[in-house]
């Protein structure tokens, strides 16, 4: 019989693995501190002191910026909300097309729908897994009005390469920092490297409010037209004397007081648990190095990447074992994650499907049920979503990333281990995978 979980062996590991507990003392303190003046939000929704938000807010959003070398941070309740902000501000206009990535969170497609503009989806790069600067000059149309970039997995994409191509066609950069808080590229911290960057608070991120969201940028109109978006631009602009009411349409997007006070303490702990988290990719990344088929992630010249999760790529041909038989054996042999229980092992084949695989682009349904705004009377023709329009990104979801969370803090070096002696245990007995002709 073999040693193997899924062939009926003893599994590697079955203790839970420790959780990634960020909120601490001094976010009990800080939320305590907010309960007790009972002024959960202090946001007035008209043109008044209290339009900027409470005390809490205003501070967290001066510190964030500091911290993110921004000039301006505009504090909001998601990262969805923030890139439905950031695609208004910047003032797209109906049937523009805004360049996507297919590898990423569904938000930061659906932004540019919101306001009537049309995602185009660019392929990945193979080994960053970020949008290639290639494939996004070769999208590029007279509609095209920005790009859309996500620092996917942790990992800033190649924003030299991308900036150059924004300049030369006069396009705008919004830079979805969700994944990468804390990440730099040649020096800098994501979120000002374009125009606009929007980072998230909620509970599954590096730090966390629950749910939360920053935009930062440096651009001092762009910040306004981000406030004001956040908090009913259309009933403020008026008695503001704001001029330019394009995309003027408010939403409320705002921040309470209590996400606010926690976010100021998470700020302060943001650089320890990324040094904790990189230390213990390095650690396992050593232990990993030598497996047939598995290469460990690619890192872009000059950036420095957080790992939200450390995306694995898998080589069947190195094996002859398909990638899914692989991932089910080692899913096996790991145990679950204390506080995630319920997930399983945090483990996955693949990441997110490629978006425009997803029914929405298939079928051409956002709103109604007319194909619009894909399909309109200005706009005949509807984009292309087809399987194959990315072949990089369809090959990393369906055939080679493996992605994990086992490096999160506070696993000891004794998880880690227990870790990669599963990898180990799997990569040794590939050959009862075989007999077995395990399916997938
Ligand atoms: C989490 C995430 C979002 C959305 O963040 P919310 O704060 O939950 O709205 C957007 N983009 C990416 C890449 C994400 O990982």
């Amino acid at each position: 019989m073999s040693e193997l979980a899924l062939l009926g062996g003893k599994p590697s590991r079955t203790t839970p693995l420790p959780a990634y507990q960020p909120i601490g003392e001094e976010e009990h303190a800080a939320a305590n501190r907010v309960m007790k003046t009972g002024v959960l939000s202090k946001f007035l929704g008209s043109w008044a002191n209290d339009f900027m938000g409470g005390p809490e807010v205003q501070a967290f959003e001066r510190e964030w910026a500091e911290a993110f070398e921004a000039r301006y941070a505009v504090a909001v309740n998601s990262c969805t909300s923030g890139l439905y902000a950031a695609i208004g501000a910047i003032g797209i206009e109906p049937n523009d097309e805004v360049i996507v990535s297919p590898y990423t969170m569904a938000a930061s497609a659906t932004a540019p729908l919101i306001f009537n503009a049309v995602p185009i989806f660019a392929d990945i790069h193979p080994g960053t897994y970020c949008l290639d600067p290639v494939s996004i000059k070769a999208r590029i149309t007279s509609r095209t009005k920005a790009i859309l970039v996500v620092h996917i997995f942790g990992q800033p994409a190649d924003m030299d390469a991308i900036m150059a191509i924004a300049r030369t066609h006069k396009l705008k950069v919004i830079e979805d920092c969700a994944q990468a808080p804390f990440a730099t590229y040649k020096g800098r911290p994501v979120g000002t490297l374009g125009d606009i960057g929007v980072f998230s608070l909620n509970y599954h991120k590096h730090i966390h409010t629950g749910e939360g969201g920053v935009i930062t940028t440096n651009d001092e109109d762009l910040a306004e037209r981000c406030r004001l978006i956040r908090n009913h631009a259309e009933a403020v602009v008026e008695k503001k004397g704001v001029s330019n009411i394009v995309n003027m349409i408010g939403f409320n997007f705002r921040m309470g007081e209590l996400e606010a006070a926690i976010g100021r303490e998470q700020i302060k702990k943001g650089p320890t648990l990324i040094a904790q988290r990189r230390d213990n990719v390095r650690y396992l990344e050593e232990r990993l190095s030598n497996l047939p088929g598995l290469a460990m992630p690619e890192v872009e010249a000059g950036a420095e990447h957080v790992y939200y999760v450390h995306a694995l790529s898998y080589n069947a041909k190195a094996t002859g074992i398909p990638r899914d038989t692989v991932f089910r054996a080692l899913k096996a042999e790991l145990p679950e994650t204390a506080l995630r229980e319920g997930e399983g092992p945090l483990i996955a084949q693949g990441y997110v499907k490629p978006l425009y695989l997803a029914p929405m682009y298939q079928q051409l349904k956002a709103f109604g049920s007319n194909g619009f705004p894909f399909v309109s009377a200005a706009r005949p023709t509807p984009p292309d979503y087809r399987k194959g329009l990315c072949p990089n990104v369809e090959r990393a979801h369906f055939e080679t990333v493996i992605f994990h969370e086992l490096m999160r803090p506070p696993m000891t070096r004794n998880d880690l281990d227990d870790v990669a002696a599963a990898f180990h245990k799997v990569f040794r007995n590939l050959d009862d995978l075989k007999k077995a002709k395990v399916g997938s």
